[in-house]
């Protein structure tokens, strides 16, 4: 046990220990709950650390580091290389651990699955999805890097609309431009080439991008420029969404100029073509949007030509056993979008509830969804509540003790003290194995060397 963890009210679980998760813990612990957060991989820095592409440097240290503050709480036990739903079973967790509530804040991190029947047979050799392809950008640096490898190809596609797949355009072009200048022997790092662009950068060299001989990365989307979501509107009013689309196609205008792909709107995936069992090609059909409706034109369809297709159409939760789905999102309830379906004590917050969002949504709605939990869900007739169901359903020596003790243990606000040695005694299992000792010390040891300090040398 953690020897300066503080004996206060009682354990709740925290699924995530990234941007919403980290709220969430840190509000909790602030408020004498004591949380125990479980996380899938062994830093707690999510989609920071795996889904922001490394460039940026600044915001990804910042945000590490607030989640590191939060984490590191007396009140808080921090279990990594623990997936719920693998390691840990979702229904046994929620039943027979003995947490008073179960925060989700796990994110999504399943690519929606590209719709053209049989592309999958391509998995990982000529399609590549955008959540293993941008995990395999930050870190194909680092020496022992064990994830998935690619290579870039001449030929490359993407599929999508949004700012992330912006970033796998940005990303494959940086690449090849890269590559390309070091062919000349001219040594230019990612980091310039994102701050500047490629235009900028070529002149320097007094280059032109024709002299490169580099096919440009071509970014397929359904709708047009100014339907892609890369500007919020401030709110709901036509005038708002309509200046948002104005500042949406500006934007993705600027990133067109600063590194040089181009733009397909209007086009949906339909098809492909193979030769000798690798991908050559993706057929698309042209459409129209009538009201906002997608409408397919008729028999007007084109091919683009492909050696590497990127799907970035967007992420939605895994789906764990024992929580329920709509399609592929959570259920929640009807008058409670935070409070899972089904369930008296268990509840999501951040990317977890949508899949869509950025960090300051997922931190906001952190914020907003833990205070109501706590108002509502973890007050001290909530507790006993709780408290009694958790006791009537267990049929172990543990009830037997809760028993007689329930009055007195919901006035103090605590869990038994079998539920409490039980959970610190399987999380300490976990720790052992893993050898884990304190927060500070294994996100120290597991951080990997960033590409910017390798540069530096
Ligand atoms: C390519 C890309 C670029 C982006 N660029 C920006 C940007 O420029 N600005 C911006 O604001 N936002 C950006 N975002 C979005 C932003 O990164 C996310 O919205 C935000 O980080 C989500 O935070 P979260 O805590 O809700 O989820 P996540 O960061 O996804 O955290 C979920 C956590 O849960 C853990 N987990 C998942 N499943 C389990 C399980 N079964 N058991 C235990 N643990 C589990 C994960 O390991 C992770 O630590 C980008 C996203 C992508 C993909």
């Amino acid at each position: 046990m953690n020897s300066n963890e503080a004996y206060q009210k009682h354990y709740v679980a925290v699924i995530g220990g990234s941007v919403a998760g980290s709220e969430a813990a840190s509000m909790l612990a602030e408020n004498g709950f004591r949380v125990v957060v479980f996380d899938m991989n062994r830093l707690p820095y999510g989609k920071i650390e795996d889904g922001l592409p490394n460039w940026h440097i600044n915001l990804r240290n910042r945000q590490i580091q607030e989640i590191d503050k939060k984490l590191n709480h007396p009140n808080i036990r921090f279990v990594p290389l623990t997936k719920v739903g693998e390691t840990i079973n979702f229904s046994e967790l929620v039943n027979d651990w003995g947490f008073s509530a179960v925060i989700m804040a796990n994110g999504a991190w399943k690519d929606r699955h590209l719709p053209i029947a049989n592309i999958d047979k391509f998995l990982d050799k000529e399609l590549i999805y955008q959540n293993a392809f941008i995990n395999w950008f930050n870190h194909k640096h680092e020496k022992n890097y064990k994830g998935k490898k690619y290579t870039i190809r001449s030929k490359n596609l993407v599929i999508g609309g949004g700012l992330s797949s912006i970033d796998v355009v940005k990303a494959i072009m940086i690449e090849l431009v890269k590559n390309k200048l070091k062919q000349q022997n001219i040594d230019v790092d990612i980091f310039a080439l994102e701050k500047y662009g490629i235009p900028k950068i070529l002149a320097q060299y007094n280059l032109n991008f024709d002299d490169l001989n580099i096919d440009k990365v071509k970014l397929v989307y359904r709708r047009t420029a100014r339907d892609m979501p890369l500007k919020s509107p401030k709110d709901g009013s036509l005038k708002s969404i309509e200046a948002a689309k104005t500042v949406s196609e500006k934007i993705l205008t600027r990133y067109v100029e600063k590194f040089l792909f181009d733009f397909i709107p209007l086009s949906v995936p339909v098809n492909f073509t193979e030769k000798e069992g690798k991908l050559t090609g993706v057929i698309f059909q042209k459409v129209t949007l009538e009201n906002g409706k997608i409408k397919p034109i008729e028999d007007a369809f084109f091919e683009i030509e492909t050696e590497m297709l990127v799907s970035s159409i967007g992420s939605v939760p895994e789906k764990i056993e024992g929580l329920p789905y709509q399609y592929t999102s959570l259920k929640m309830r009807d008058d409670a979008d935070y409070h899972v379906f089904g369930y008296d004590n268990v509840f999501a917050i951040g990317n977890a509830i949508t899949g869509k969002g950025n960090i300051i949504e997922s931190k906001k709605h952190g914020k907003q969804m833990t205070e109501v939990i706590i108002d509502k869900h973890l007050t001290d007739d909530a507790f006993e509540k709780w408290l009694i169901a958790y006791n009537t359903q267990l049929k172990n020596d543990v009830h037997q003790q809760i028993e007689g003790i329930i009055r007195e243990i919901s006035a103090s606000e605590i869990q038994p003290e079998a539920i409490i040695k039980g959970i610190l005694d399987k999380t300490d299992a976990i720790h052992t194995k893993i050898g884990y000792s304190t927060y500070i010390d294994w996100v120290t040891e597991n951080i990997p060397v960033r590409l910017e300090e390798i540069l530096k040398k």
